[in-house]
């Protein structure tokens, strides 16, 4: 009899159950352990609550517990409760899934200042996170700022535009729910250094974003490459970006008060205000013999570097959300 101990019961803690089960039948006993009493990791805190389909694959890990000799034993905290040592002398073999957890720094002055939330806080919050559940995001501000351009940044966004009757069957909680119903946001701006083709977006998501009850996407057709540059492309990534070559060619729905704006080419070198955020200063940038992000360095004295009237950038607060699809690729240069 072999005794195996998983640490972190998100999909790669079981689907390694999974196969040690299939392997090793009834020759294995398997423990899935976990910091937190719920499992799935971020199945349950990240994929988004009006994502239900996905969400659904824990149907599948419920199946793996079924198995005699496999269990899932939560509240316990490698490295706090126990440490790999202790498990490794009670276990043949111990595997640690623990995922990855933490928000990354984007490395920009001003990044602490309130009303500036990692999307790991953020979408914790409003998918009912134990940690998170006094997050208490500010959404009184007219603006917000989602800093990424991956689906993590347009689950972000989404959730900040939808209106309550728009997350009938998901499973929100309803502190999220009642804070996102009082929102004063109206503007969404998703800020991405690199242009449409270095998108890390999928077209399901993205397609959501044109149907959007009260909110209409808006991108710049200038921001992107000749149509034919297009045929180089994989073909879910073309798709994607024909998703948004039509929001550019549409114009934003004048009967839907809400806007969602695509800013490509907007590298964020500092966020300021007076004891909390107020304004994001973004260098506008271009794209290197690598397809990489160089500044502009003249454009920040130049022009303006964001998109919305200075006299809301004074007045309004706003909110901005560092996600971690940026903390994953982002690399800052100097301007
Ligand atoms: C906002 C968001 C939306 C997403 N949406 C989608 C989507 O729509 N579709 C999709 O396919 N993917 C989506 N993903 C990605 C998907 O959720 C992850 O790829 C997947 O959950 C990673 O699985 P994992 O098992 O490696 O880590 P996790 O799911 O993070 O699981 C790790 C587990 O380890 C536990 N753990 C960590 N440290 C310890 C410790 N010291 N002791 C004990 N336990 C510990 C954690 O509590 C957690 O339960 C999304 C991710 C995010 C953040």
């Amino acid at each position: 009899m072999r005794h195996f101990a998983i640490v972190g019961s998100g999909p790669a803690g079981f689907y390694t159950a999974e196969a040690l089960a299939k392997a090793y039948g009834d020759q294995a006993r398997i423990d899935i352990l976990d910091r937190y009493p719920v499992p799935y990791g971020l199945i349950r805190f990240g994929v988004a609550p009006d994502h239900q389909s996905l969400k659904a694959v824990s149907k599948r890990y419920d199946k793996v517990t079924d198995e005699p000799g496999v269990d899932f034993i939560g509240n316990v905290t490698i490295g706090g409760d126990v440490s790999v040592e202790e498990l490794l002398a009670l276990y043949d073999g111990v595997i640690l899934a623990i995922g990855a957890p933490h928000d990354r720094k984007l490395g920009i002055p001003g990044e602490d200042l309130p009303g500036v939330v990692g999307s790991a806080e953020f979408v914790g919050w409003y998918n009912g996170h134990p940690d998170f559940a006094d997050l208490d995001p500010p959404l009184d501000g007219t603006h917000a700022a989602v800093i990424g351009n991956g689906n993590v940044a347009l689950d972000c966004a989404r959730i900040l535009s939808k209106t309550q009757r728009e997350f009938e069957g998901s499973d929100i909680v309803g502190h999220a729910l009642q804070a996102l119903e009082s929102s004063a946001i109206r503007t969404v701006t998703i800020l991405g250094r690199r242009g449409p083709h270095q998108i890390a977006m999928t077209p399901k998501e993205l397609g959501e974003l044109g149907h959007l009850e009260e909110s209409s996407p808006v991108v710049e057709a200038a921001d992107f490459p000749p149509v034919e540059a297009d045929d180089a492309l994989e073909p879910g990534h073309r798709k994607s970006i024909n998703i948004l070559r039509e929001f550019a060619a549409t114009p934003p729905d004048a009967s839907k008060p809400k806007r969602l704006v695509f800013d490509f080419f907007a590298k964020p070198v500092r966020v300021e205000g007076d004891g909390k955020v107020e304004r994001i200063v973004v260098e506008r940038t271009e794209l290197d013999e690598n397809g990489a992000a160089r500044g502009r360095a003249r454009d920040m004295k130049s022009r303006p570097h964001w998109s919305f009237p200075p006299s809301d950038i004074r007045r309004r607060r706003w909110m901005a959300f560092l996600t971690m699809s940026v903390g994953a690729s982002f690399k800052i240069r100097a301007g």
